[in-house]
Formats: structure tokens, C-alpha cells, sequence
């Protein structure tokens, strides 16, 4: 049985491309029985960057809502707030004490930032390392990762291996990355990748009044309704692709090669398809979000798990370090 551990940030109600891109890949691996999960909310990670306690409070609620709303199996996976762990914060101290300065400072997280160093905390010089403990802290054994995370991931073996030759014991767990090589990118309503950043995403969790007024404003051409159109240079149709059986694809392919169906049937119909796939998951994200305290119960279920396991990981390193 393979631990498999995965941080979330806490940047918000997830997008249609973090559903499809990141949490249902994600909630299928975590319910494989081969496999035991660890899954939480980097929210001291946050404070990098957010600091007005409100946002940050309520990002968190909405990530958690949307993972619970969307099938997470809070029995299977340890699902946790990485702020209700303190202990994370201890053995980052530790950690930090054995990390090269010059490792961070090569840290491509940080040095696409070092143009503006005045905006720049420690906390996100130190960011890799909180990441490395956030890994360490559980044995974790295998770590999902994107191709931007590869050196945070490479550091945090370096930091296992660099106390364990210290301590000339194997004393913290060496995970493995790994990369899932087919990821889909899903575009957003500009065509360009769906990004928060960007300004171009379609969220689900919002009235299905929003929800359609946020599909019709994909990007088209001006082909005339009459004419056929090309399903496959069409935005709509893209994002129809991803969510729609094979038979529905067939048949709006036929209708935009056939002429006489226009870009706002095809957004009617990929705003239909949205509110029904997703009907359940966006009720319960609308119940929980309401129902705060139902959110936090299964948080703290999921802490006190984590920390079942991270505590002797803890332990086991504080007293070799001589504390
Ligand atoms: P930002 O604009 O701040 O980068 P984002 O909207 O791109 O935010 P991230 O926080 O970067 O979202 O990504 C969260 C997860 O969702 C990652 O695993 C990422 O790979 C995935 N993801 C984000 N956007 C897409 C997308 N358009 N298609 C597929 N997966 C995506
Ligand atoms: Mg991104």
C-alpha cells in the first residue's frame, strides 16, 4: 500500500479546469483501496501572499466545499487543514536548518519573484520548506505533482537527505514525485488555458442564472448561423468535449458540420450539460457553504488522523536532532 499525499491551495471556489484538470483525477486515485491518501488545505502556504483573514478563511471553506461537493470519500482519505496541525510549523523550523540557502534562492518560485525583492516575505523564500515538511511530516510515499512542482519535490528529497546523512540515520522518509503525463488542460472562455489569473473561468458553484450568463460569454467567431462551422477550432465545443458522453459529442459535431445551428445553441447546450452533470455536486457545495460547521467537522476528523501519523514522524526527529 502505496501513502499518496496531495496539498491544495487555498485560492478560491475551483474552476471548471481544477474540477476536470485536478480533483476528479485526483478523488479517483484517492478511492483506489491499493492506495491510503493524505489530502489537505495548504493554508499557512496561503499567507505568502493573502493576508486578510476573511479571504483566507473562506478560500479555505470553498476548496474543502467543492472537494466534499464533488465525491470525496472522507472515510478513505485523510482530508486536513494544514493550519490544524501546528506541529508542521516546529518541524519546519528544524527542516529550514538543514536547507542551503542557495537552494532557495534557486528555487524558481522564488526567483521569478527576485526582480522585486521589496515584495518579497521570507515566508515565500521559505515556502519549499514548509512543502517539504508538509511531505516529510507523514512518510509520505509518493507525491502527485505538476511539472512546476518538480523542484519543490527535488528539494524536499534533498532535505531528507541531507538530515539523514547528518543524523547518519534514515531518519525521514525520501518520497517519489510523480507525474501524470496525460493531464488535460481545459480551455477557458477566451480560448487561453483556464486560469484564475486569466479571468476566464467558468464556475459551476454559482446560480444556474450566473452559470449560464458566464457560458454564453465564450469566445466564437462570426460565422453566420446559417453556415457550417468547425467544431474543432470552437471553444464551446472544446469544453463540450470534456464533459459530454461520446454519443452527445457525435451529435454536435454532425450539428455544426451540418449549418443552420449556431454558436448560442451549442452554449445552451453546454450550460445544460454543466447544471445536470454537476446538479448534486453544486447543491452540496451551496449546503456546506451554508452549513459551515459541517465543513469543519470533517476537517477535524481529518486533522486529528494526520496527526496520528505526523506526531511520531515528529517525535522521532526532535529526539534524534537532541530535543
Ligand atoms: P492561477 O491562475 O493562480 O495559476 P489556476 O486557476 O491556474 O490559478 P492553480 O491553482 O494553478 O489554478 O491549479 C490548481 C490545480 O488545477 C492544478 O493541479 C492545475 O494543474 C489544475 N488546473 C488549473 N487550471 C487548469 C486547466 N485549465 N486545465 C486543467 N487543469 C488545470
Ligand atoms: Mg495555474
Amino acid at each position: 500500500m502505496a501513502r499518496i499525499l496531495t496539498g491544495i491551495q487555498a485560492t478560491g471556489v475551483p474552476h471548471l479546469g481544477n474540477i476536470l484538470g485536478a480533483i476528479e483525477p485526483a478523488i479517483n486515485l484517492a478511492n483506489d483501496p491499493k492506495n491510503e491518501s493524505l489530502l489537505f488545505i495548504a493554508n499557512l502556504h496561503t499567507l505568502t501572499s493573502i493576508k486578510e483573514p476573511e479571504v483566507i478563511r473562506e478560500n479555505t471553506y470553498a476548496v474543502a466545499a467543492a472537494w466534499l461537493a464533488l465525491g470525496l470519500n472522507t472515510e478513505r482519505t485523510i482530508f486536513y487543514r494544514q493550519s490544524d496541525i501546528p506541529e508542521v510549523t516546529e518541524m519546519t523550523w528544524y527542516l529550514n536548518c538543514f536547507t542551503p540557502f542557495p537552494m532557495l534562492a534557486n528555487a524558481h518560485s522564488f526567483k521569478d519573484k527576485s526582480d522585486r525583492l521589496s515584495d518579497v516575505n521570507a515566508g515565500l523564500f521559505d515556502y519549499p520548506v514548509l512543502m517539504a515538511c508538509d511531505i516529510l511530516m507523514y512518510d509520505a510515499d509518493i507525491v502527485p505533482v505538476g511539472k512546476d512542482q518538480k523542484q519543490h519535490l527535488e528539494m524536499t528529497r534533498d532535505i531528507a537527505g541531507s538530515i539523514n546523512h547528518n543524523l547518519g540515520k534514515e531518519t525521514l522518509k525520501q518520497p517519489e514525485a510523480s507525474f501524470d503525463e496525460n493531464v488535460m488542460i481545459v480551455p477557458g472562455i477566451d480560448g487561453e488555458k483556464m486560469s484564475k489569473s486569466y479571468g476566464n473561468t467558468i464556475n459551476l458553484f454559482q446560480t444556474d442564472k450566473k452559470l449560464r450568463k458566464n457560458v454564453m460569454k465564450i469566445v466564437t467567431d462570426t460565422t453566420p448561423l446559417e453556415k457550417p462551422k468547425n467544431p474543432d477550432t470552437c471553444n464551446v465545443f472544446k469544453i463540450y468535449k470534456l464533459v459530454a458522453s461520446d454519443e452527445e459529442v457525435a451529435t454536435m459535431r454532425k450539428n455544426y458540420e451540418a449549418g443552420g445551428y449556431g454558436y448560442g445553441h451549442a452554449k445552451q447546450e453546454l450550460y445544460e450539460k454543466l447544471r445536470d452533470r454537476y446538479s448534486e455536486p453544486r447543491e452540496r457545495f451551496q449546503h456546506l457553504m451554508d452549513n459551515k460547521h459541517e465543513i469543519d467537522q470533517e476537517l477535524e476528523k481529518g486533522a486529528k488522523r494526520a496527526r496520528e501519523i505526523g506526531r511520531p514522524v515528529l517525535s522521532r526527529l526532535r529526539k534524534e536532532l537532541g530535543y
